[in-house]
C-alpha cells in the first residue's frame, strides 16, 4: 500500500471515530485532515508521508530528552515484567513509587518533601485544589476557600483545574464554573503595560493586582494564589524580574498558600530543575506532569510542602482523594530513568550554559522583522509575537488568523512551532544542538517572509 493511501485511510478513520482535544472538528474534517505522525527520533518526528519534521514544541512541552530513547523503553519493559501494576490505596506501596518520590524530594525546593501522584497535569491541579482547601479546614480556618489565579492561565481541562485557569473559552464548557476562583491580570508587559511603563514598574503593578484582590475578597477568605512561573499555553508570557519577588512578599504578608503550576516549567526548562528555584519563590505546592517522563508515559504529581504534610498528620484525618493510577509502577520507573538521563547528560545546566542562550540568540535575529512585535524567551521556552503595527503594538484583525498562516508555513517547511493566537511559541527538547538551531532559524526566516507576503496589505505603513 502506498504511503498516500495509508495516510488517507488513517485520516478517514480518524474523522469517523476520533474526537481531538481543543479542536474545531468541522474545520479539521473539512480540510485535508490531520497530519499523521508515525515516528520520533531524537529532535525529529516523521509523518506518514515520510517527511522529517523538526519538533520545536517537544511534543507538547514534554519530550525533554527527545524521541526514541531505548533506555526509557527498556525501563518500561523491565518494570512491566516485574510488576506492571499495583495500587497504592490499601496500605501498600512498591519500590518504583518510593524511589521516585525520594528522588523528586531531592530535586525539589527544600521545604517540599512529599509527593502525591497522578497521571495528568489537570489531575495534579485538582489534587492541589483539594489539598489547599483541606489544609485550611484542618487548620481551623474553613472559610479560606478562594484561590486567586490569573487571566490566560492554563491549569488543565478538568472542571476544577479548568475553572482555576483563566481562559474564558475553557470556562464556556464548564457551566457552572466551579466556584471559589478569582482571576487577576497576567504579567504580560508587551500586551498590558501603559505607554512608557517600564517592565519593572509593570511587574510590581501586576503583582499588586493580587493584593488588591485579596483585600477585595477579605484576606480571611483567601486560601492560595496559583500561577505558572511562566505562562505557557497562554503565549509564553514571561513576568518582569520584579513580579515574583513581589508576589512572594504579598503571599507571605497575608499568610496564604502559594501553588506553582510547574507542569511546563518543571524538569529543567528554565535551566533549574524547577522554575521556583529560578525565580527564587517558595511555593507550598508544586504541580508537575509533562516532562517528568519526557512524555513517554503519563505521570504527574503534586510536591507538597512540609506545612501541609504536617497538617495531614492530624488525628483521624481522612484524605479522601486518589486515582487508580496514582504512582503507577511503570510510569514511576520511566520517570526515574528519565531523570537519571537528564542528570547524566547535564541537560538542565546546559539550558543555562548553552541551549537557553542559543534559543535567545536565534529569536533575537527576528526582532526587527516587519511582522514581529516582540521576541522573548527564558531558558528553553520562547515566543515570537506577530503584530500589524510594530510602533503601536496593534494586533491583526481576527486574532489568531495570522498565527495560523505562519504556523502552516513552518509546518510545510518541516518545523513545528505552535500558534497561540498570533504569538508563535516554542519549547524545544533540551537536546537541541547547533544543527537544530540553525535549521529552525532558516525555517523561521523563510516562514516569516512568506507570512509577510500573505498579509502585507494589512501592515501599518
Ligand atoms: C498542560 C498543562 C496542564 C494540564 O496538563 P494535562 O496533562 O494536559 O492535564 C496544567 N498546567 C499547565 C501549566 C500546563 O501547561
Amino acid at each position: 500500500m502506498s504511503n498516500r493511501l495509508q495516510t488517507e485511510q488513517i485520516q478517514q478513520l480518524d474523522s469517523q471515530h476520533h474526537l481531538h482535544p481543543f479542536t474545531t472538528h468541522q474545520t479539521l474534517r473539512a480540510a485535508s485532515g490531520p497530519r499523521v505522525i508515525v515516528k520520533g527520533e531524537g529532535a525529529y518526528v516523521f509523518d506518514s508521508e515520510g517527511n522529517r519534521i523538526l519538533d520545536g514544541m517537544a511534543g507538547l512541552w514534554t519530550t525533554n530528552i527527545g524521541y526514541g530513547s531505548k533506555e526509557l523503553a527498556q525501563a518500561a519493559y523491565d518494570q512491566i515484567l516485574e510488576l506492571p501494576f499495583y495500587n497504592t490505596f490499601f496500605k501498600t506501596t512498591h519500590p518504583p513509587v518510593v524511589a521516585l518520590a525520594r528522588k523528586l524530594a531531592e530535586l525539589a525546593p527544600a521545604n517540599l518533601n512529599q509527593v502525591f501522584f497522578g497521571s495528568s497535569g489537570s489531575e495534579s491541579n485538582d489534587t492541589a485544589i483539594r489539598l489547599i482547601r483541606h489544609y485550611w479546614v484542618l487548620k481551623g480556618e474553613p472559610k479560606r476557600r478562594i484561590i486567586i489565579s490569573r487571566k490566560n492561565a492554563y491549569h488543565g481541562s478538568t472542571i476544577a483545574a479548568g475553572s482555576m485557569g483563566g481562559m474564558s473559552h475553557v470556562h464556556q464548557h464548564s457551566y457552572p464554573v466551579y466556584e471559589g476562583f478569582r482571576h487577576v491580570m497576567d504579567p504580560y508587559w508587551y500586551g498590558e503595560s501603559f505607554d512608557g511603563e517600564t517592565p519593572e514598574a509593570f511587574g510590581l503593578r501586576a503583582a499588586r493586582a493580587i493584593e488588591d484582590e485579596i483585600l477585595r475578597c477579605g484576606p480571611e477568605n483567601v486560601a492560595a494564589f496559583a500561577g505558572e512561573p511562566v505562562q505557557g499555553a497562554g503565549g509564553v508570557k514571561i513576568a518582569p524580574d520584579t513580579y515574583w519577588p513581589e508576589v512572594q512578599r504579598i503571599v507571605d504578608k497575608y499568610g496564604i498558600l502559594l501553588l506553582a503550576d510547574e507542569v511546563i516549567t518543571g524538569f529543567g526548562r528554565l535551566g533549574t530543575w524547577f522554575a521556583s528555584e529560578y525565580y527564587g519563590i517558595r511555593p507550598d505546592l508544586i504541580t508537575f506532569a509533562k516532562a517528568a517522563t519526557s512524555g513517554y508515559v503519563p505521570l504527574s504529581g503534586v510536591l507538597v510542602g512540609d506545612n501541609i504534610a504536617d497538617a495531614l498528620m492530624a488525628e483521624n484525618d481522612d484524605f479522601n482523594h486518589g486515582y487508580t493510577f496514582s504512582g503507577h509502577p511503570v510510569a514511576c520507573a520511566v520517570a526515574l530513568k528519565n531523570l537519571e538521563i537528564m542528570e547524566r547528560d547535564r541537560l538542565v545546566p546546559r539550558v543555562k550554559e548553552t541551549t537557553g542562550p542559543a534559543l535567545a540568540r536565534m529569536l533575537a535575529r527576528f526582532k526587527d522583522h516587519p511582522l514581529v512585535g516582540e521576541v522573548r524567551s527564558v531558558g528553553m521556552m520562547g515566543a515570537i509575537e506577530l503584530v500589524a503595527d510594530k510602533k503601536t503594538r496593534r494586533r491583526f484583525s481576527d486574532l489568531g488568523r495570522v498565527g495560523l498562516i505562519c504556523r502552516d508555513h513552518f509546518f510545510r517547511d518541516g518545523f513545528i512551532m505552535r500558534a497561540v493566537f498570533d504569538t508563535m511559541v516554542c519549547a524545544p527538547p533540551l537536546i537541541w544542538a547547533d544543527t537544530q538551531f540553525e535549521e529552525a532559524s532558516a525555517v523561521i526566516e523563510r516562514a516569516l517572509d512568506q507570512t509577510l507576503q500573505d498579509v502585507k496589505g494589512e501592515l501599518a505603513a
